[in-house]
């Protein structure tokens, strides 16, 4: 007997080579095999009348054979050729070397042909059916079975060589004809929302009788993904919630409140909020699972900042970490003066000290002589030992998903609280497919008092002028941003790249005027190097790709360019736009477009209206599909192997609410967790040992 574990070989006819060849596809088990779902389906042949066919329909007629013709083209090559006629007309079919077929077609025998219907060679319009993908005598016993199978709507696979659309279907028949597959969806569940048992559905994706059925198939599979997938997070959730192994932070001390009231304003409303919820997290003796977005420049390094205090106030360690080291180091200088002003003990974990100096910074972690660990994410990764760890910052969690905060809980005792910053506004609903398991802040007001960023959209023939504006404003001692899509020219794309640019600019206009060039194929090292040149105001002018989109802060560039801008999604224009306009100078950001279609320009028009990311995202997501929304970024998504996170919105709504049903009644997931497991490996293997 099959289950969904078993190895592919395990099928009739599926032996070593075949097998290779399945494996190629990311297909080794039962369950791999009907998790991937057609690409594409062939509808059926239909029958026709022969007089209302018209070219490139796969059709099938029913009509006497006359005028049977063959002739050779080559030595081996024999073209035969007859007529099949209806009431209404008839039609030619041509095939090569059929000396079956021949044998078979006595004119007058009624005949079935299914094929492509196509314009003869050297026609008058005449249409022809090209190497028929049947015929059959309608006399044979064994008509009605064929029939029926080229009416049938057929499954069409992601293939390699050498394995056929012929093999895969009858590999996925075998299976179903094998399997019994359990229902993941309760009963109620399926008559409520009218989805089909999972035996049925399967089958139903794979072979569905007609589109109807096909398309219920569909709503079950993208339904049964997103419940299964709700109720991970969700389990997560309330494992974390019922754990008493948190830390209660819930000495009042002055640290917080001190920082607090020395910053030169008062929290916004939206902040306010946030560390209100901040503060009983870390106060409740559950760990902290938080996430605050924000727009750039919301405010959330200060709460940060607070909550860091806190720990520490409560006698724990705390540490920040960001995605690279230049963020780590703009966290280190913001914080390093008032910190030290209250007597907080900084370390800074870099993979740039010495061995003698990160020898020397682990020691002071180790024996709690350092209350606060900035550094990056290796600083985690690296396992250096705490003495008391209490708090986790986290800077763009894009980097840092479910599965290392799993691998963070399997470090300590007691487990530390998390806090997760994110500047990229993620629409709701996706909020809810990759963070359902974190407790989420939102801030959406911006600090008062701050100019938003001047964005203009124009064409490439204004470049010159543009460039100009660009030197003038460097002359009187800005910095800016030149950024490109590529970072070098492809032949096949008539685009600039980031290389070409440089040399472009660094060459002419800016001949006189310090440039740089920062994309991701350079050493860490290197970027690291420009990006501080760019730092210190020794670059004045930057070409990158969208490398410098996270968080990077310079208050002194005001300026940036964007060339082909009509390449970038808005959320991520709108990450780029953000690295202007942090000082107090007014900046620009200038879009250079030629987008082939108004439609095209006018997604780009909303950029210079529009500033905030929560609403742009919304907007990207609407005009670009979630699968454009998340290539350009990382996550700790799983794939989705059939629901689409936008065009199902509205399932995954229903499905999250009987997932939380679920776990409400505390239904203990027996059924599901191990399925889950196996699903999605990467984001959820570890939930069985929890
Ligand atoms: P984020 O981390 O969200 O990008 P920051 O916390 O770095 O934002 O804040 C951006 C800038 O705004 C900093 O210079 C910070 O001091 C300032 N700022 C933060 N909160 C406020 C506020 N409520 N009022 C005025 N300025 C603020
Ligand atoms: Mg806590």
């Amino acid at each position: 007997m099959l289950d969904l574990r078993s190895d592919i070989k395990e099928l009739k006819g599926i032996g070593p080579k075949r097998a290779a060849a399945f494996h190629r596809i990311g297909v080794h088990t039962i369950y791999d095999l009907l998790v991937s779902y057609p690409k594409r389906y062939e509808n059926g042949a239909v029958q026709a009348n022969i007089a209302a066919l018209r070219p490139d329909e796969d059709v099938m007629v029913i009509g006497r054979v006359e005028q049977v013709e063959e002739r050779r083209i080559r030595a081996k090559l024999m073209l035969l050729t007859f007529f099949v006629g209806d009431e209404s007309g008839k039609i030619a079919v041509s095939c090569f070397n059929q000396p079956f077929l021949k044998r078979m077609l006595r004119p007058g025998k009624r005949i079935c042909v299914a094929g492509k219907t196509s314009y003869a060679y050297g026609g008058r319009g005449q249409l022809v059916i090209k190497q028929p993908r049947g015929c059959f005598l309608m006399e044979e016993d064994s008509a009605n079975k064929e029939l029926a199978k080229f009416s049938q709507i057929q499954p069409v696979y992601f293939l390699s060589d050498p394995l056929t659309q012929t093999v895969f279907r009858s590999a996925v028949q075998e299976t179903l004809a094998q399997v019994t597959l359990t229902d993941i969806l309760s009963d109620e569940i399926q008559r409520r929302y009218g989805l089909l048992p999972r035996q049925e559905a399967v089958r139903a994706i794979h072979f569905p009788r007609d589109e109807a059925e096909q398309n219920q198939a569909r709503r079950t599979l993208a339904f049964e993904e997103l419940y299964l997938i709700q109720c991970g997070l969700l389990y997560m959730k309330k494992k974390n919630t019922q754990t008493k192994a948190g830390i209660a932070f819930s000495q009042k001390g002055t640290l917080a409140e001190t920082y607090r009231n020395a910053l030169p304003f008062s929290l916004t409303k939206d902040q306010s909020r946030t560390w209100k919820e901040i503060e009983r997290d870390m106060g409740a003796d559950r760990p902290m699972r938080r996430l605050v977005q924000g727009d750039v420049g919301s405010g959330k390094t200060v709460l940060a900042a607070m909550a860091l205090l806190k720990a520490v106030e409560n006698g724990y360690q705390g540490a920040l970490m960001a995605p690279t080291e230049i963020l780590a180091h703009q966290h280190y200088d913001g914080m390093a003066e008032s910190f030290q002003s209250l007597g907080v003990r900084l370390v800074f974990l870099s993979g740039k000290l010495t061995p003698r100096q990160k020898k020397e910074a682990l020691s002071r972690i180790a024996s709690h002589e350092a209350d606060i660990i900035i550094g990056t994410h290796a600083l985690l990764q690296e396992g250096g030992r705490y003495a008391k760890l209490g708090l986790v910052v986290t800077d763009e969690q894009h980097r840092f998903g479910v599965q290392q905060r799993a691998m963070l809980e399997s470090k300590a005792a007691l487990l530390p609280d998390v806090l997760v910053m994110t500047a990229t506004p993620i629409p709701r609903t996706m909020m809810l497919t990759i963070y359902g398991d974190l407790d989420i802040s939102t801030i959406r007001e911006l600090p008062p008092g701050r100019p938003p960023v001047r964005t203009f959209l124009r064409r490439f023939d204004r470049r010159l002028l543009i460039y100009k504006y660009v030197r003038d404003c460097i002359l009187k001692g800005g910095q800016a941003y030149v950024v490109c899509p590529l970072v070098e020219t492809s032949e096949s794309q008539n685009i600039s790249s980031a290389e070409e640019v440089y040399d472009e600019l660094q060459a002419g206009m800016f001949h006189d005027i310090p440039c740089g060039l920062l994309h991701g194929r350079m050493g860490k090292q290197e970027k690291a190097a420009v990006m501080e040149a760019f730092y210190a105001g020794k670059i004045k002018l930057l070409v990158a790709t969208t490398v410098i989109e996270v968080g990077v802060n310079v208050p002194n560039a005001s300026i940036m360019v964007i060339e082909h801008a009509e390449r970038f999604g808005l959320s991520q224009l709108h990450q780029l736009r953000g690295r202007v306009g942090r000082g107090t100078r007014h900046s620009d950001c200038i879009m250079i477009a030629e987008a082939k279609t108004e439609q095209a320009m006018a997604r780009l028009e909303f950029m210079t209206r529009i500033q905030d990311g929560f609403q742009l995202a919304e907007e990207d997501l609407r005009l670009r599909g979630p699968g454009a929304f998340f290539s350009a970024r990382q996550h700790g998504l799983p794939d989705l192997k059939i629901a689409d996170v936008f065009l199902d919105m509205g399932l995954l709504v229903e499905a999250r609410r009987e997932a939380q049903g679920e776990i409400r009644r505390g239904e203990d997931l027996k059924h599901i967790l191990p399925l889950l497991a196996m699903m999605y490996q990467k984001q959820f293997a570890h939930i069985l040992d929890t």
